[in-house]
C-alpha cells in the first residue's frame, strides 16, 4: 500500500481548539507546516510557529505586527499581518493544504482565496461554507480544490459516501448530542457557565455556545446541503447523545453506513489529512462493551427554535444563511461577553431573518454586503 503523500500545510486560526489538534496531528504524521496565523494571541502564534519550524506566522490583527515581529526576532520565522497576508498563506505555492480553523466569517477571504489556488482544503471553519457555499463549491470544481470536511459529522458522511452517488442517497442524518440543555425544559434559567459546558466535546466558546442553542446543527444541515450536493429538504437531524455515532447515510434500499468513534477531533482532522488512506493515530476506537447502549431521539423543535430557522434558512437559500449566520454571531458574542439571556440569542436571529431580503443566487459581494448590514443593525440596537 503506497503512504499518503507528504503535505506542506498552512493552519489557519491555529491557537484555536482545532488548530492546536491540528497542528499535534501535522506533528505526529510529519507534515510539514509552512505558515500558521492567530487573531490577536501573539505569544501563542510566535510559540506554536517556533515549535513547528513554519516559514510564516500572520497575526490577523494588523495593529499588532510589531509585537508580533518582536516575539519573532532572534527566529527563522517571517512575521506578516492583516487580512491580505491571510489569503496569501493559503494560496502560495509552497503549500497543497489549508486547515481552516479560524471560527467565524472572518475565514471567507482565506477559505475562497484556498479554494481557488486548488488547494487540498480541509475544512472546519463552517461559516463561510453557510455564507457561500454554492460558490465554493462552484470555484473549487473550476480550480480543481479538493474540499475535505474536518467537522465531525461531515467527515462521517464523506466517509460513508465514499464510492456512491447522490442519486442512491435517500437521506443524510445529521446526528447531534443535544447539548447541556438536551432535557433542560426551561431554557429562559439557564445561565453562562452551563451553557459553557459541553457534556461530550471540548470546543472553542462560539461553537460551545452554538452547540448547546442547537444552532450549530443548524449551520451544519447548510455546510452539509453544499459539500454533498443533497437538498436540505433530504437532511435529518438526530439526537445521540452519547456522541458515538458521527453522522449516517441512509440510502434507497433501506440500507444505512454510519461512521463511529470517540468524540475527538484528531480523528476527523488526521484523516483530512491523510485521505484517502487512515494512517495510524493517538485514538482508540471506542469501546462498545463498556459504552452499552446508544440512544436516540427527535429534536425538539419547540424548545430549539433555532433548529426550524436552520431548516428554513437552509431550503429557503439566497441570504438567508448568511443573515441567520452573522445574527447568531453578533448574539453569541453579545451573550459570551456578558450581557442578556441564552434565549434571547434566538429572538435575535428570529428578527434578523423576518427583515432578510429575498435574493436567489446571490454574488460574492451581495454576501458580503448582507454579512456587514446584519452586523451594523445589530450593533446600532
Ligand atoms: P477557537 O475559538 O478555539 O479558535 C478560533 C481560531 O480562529 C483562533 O486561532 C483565533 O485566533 C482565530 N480567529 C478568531 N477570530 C478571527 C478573526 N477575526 N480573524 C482571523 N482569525 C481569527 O475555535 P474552534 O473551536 O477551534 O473552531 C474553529 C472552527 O472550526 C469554527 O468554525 C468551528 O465551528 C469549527 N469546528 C470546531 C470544532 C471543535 O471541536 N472545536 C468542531 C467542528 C467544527
Ligand atoms: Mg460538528
Amino acid at each position: 500500500m503506497t503512504p499518503a503523500a507528504p503535505r506542506v500545510l498552512t493552519i489557519l486560526g491555529a491557537t484555536g481548539s482545532i488548530g492546536v489538534n491540528t497542528v499535534a496531528v501535522a506533528q505526529a504524521l510529519g507534515v510539514r507546516v509552512h505558515a500558521v496565523s492567530a487573531h490577536r494571541k501573539v505569544d501563542e502564534l510566535a510559540r506554536i510557529a517556533v515549535a513547528g519550524q513554519a516559514s510564516v506566522a500572520v497575526i490577523a490583527d494588523e495593529s499588532l505586527l510589531p509585537q508580533l515581529r518582536r516575539a519573532l526576532s532572534g527566529s527563522a520565522v517571517q512575521a506578516q499581518a492583516g487580512p491580505e497576508a491571510l489569503c496569501a498563506i493559503s494560496s502560495c505555492p509552497q503549500v497543497d493544504t489549508v486547515m481552516t480553523a479560524i471560527v467565524g466569517a472572518a475565514g471567507l477571504p482565506a477559505t475562497l482565496a484556498a479554494v481557488r489556488a486548488g488547494k487540498r482544503v480541509c475544512i472546519a471553519n463552517k461559516e463561510p461554507l453557510v455564507m457561500a457555499g454554492e460558490l465554493i463549491v462552484r470555484e473549487a470544481a473550476s480550480s480543481g480544490a479538493e474540499l475535505l470536511p474536518v467537522d465531525s459529522e461531515h467527515s462521517a458522511i464523506f466517509q460513508c459516501l465514499e464510492h456512491h452517488h447522490a442519486e442512491e442517497v435517500a437521506q443524510l442524518v445529521l446526528t447531534a448530542s443535544g447539548g447541556p440543555f438536551r432535557q433542560v425544559l426551561d431554557l429562559s434559567q439557564v445561565t453562562r457557565e452551563q451553557a459553557l459546558k459541553h457534556p461530550t466535546w471540548s470546543m472553542g466558546p462560539k461553537i460551545t455556545i452554538d452547540s448547546a442553542t442547537l444552532m450549530n446543527k443548524s449551520l451544519e444541515i447548510i455546510e452539509a446541503r453544499w459539500l454533498f450536493g443533497i437538498a436540505a429538504e433530504r437532511i435529518r437531524v438526530l439526537i445521540h447523545p452519547q456522541s458515538v455515532i458521527h453522522s449516517m447515510v441512509t440510502y434507497r434500499d433501506g440500507s444505512v453506513m454510519a461512521q463511529l468513534g470517540r468524540p475527538d477531533m484528531r480523528v476527523p482532522i488526521q484523516y483530512s489529512l491523510t485521505y484517502p488512506r487512515h494512517a495510524p493515530g493517538p485514538v482508540q476506537p471506542p469501546d462498545f462493551a463498556s459504552l452499552g447502549a446508544l440512544t436516540f431521539e427527535e429534536p425538539d423543535l419547540a424548545r430549539f427554535p433555532s433548529l426550524r430557522m436552520g431548516f428554513h434558512a437552509a431550503t429557503a437559500g439566497g441570504l438567508l444563511p448568511t443573515i441567520m449566520n452573522a445574527a447568531n454571531e453578533m448574539a453569541v458574542a453579545d451573550y459570551l461577553a456578558g450581557h442578556g439571556r441564552f434565549i434571547d440569542i434566538f429572538q435575535v436571529i428570529e428578527r434578523a431573518l423576518a427583515q432578510a431580503p429575498r435574493v436567489a443566487a446571490p454574488r460574492l459581494d451581495e454576501i458580503l454586503a448582507a454579512d456587514t448590514d446584519t452586523r451594523a443593525q445589530l450593533s446600532m440596537r
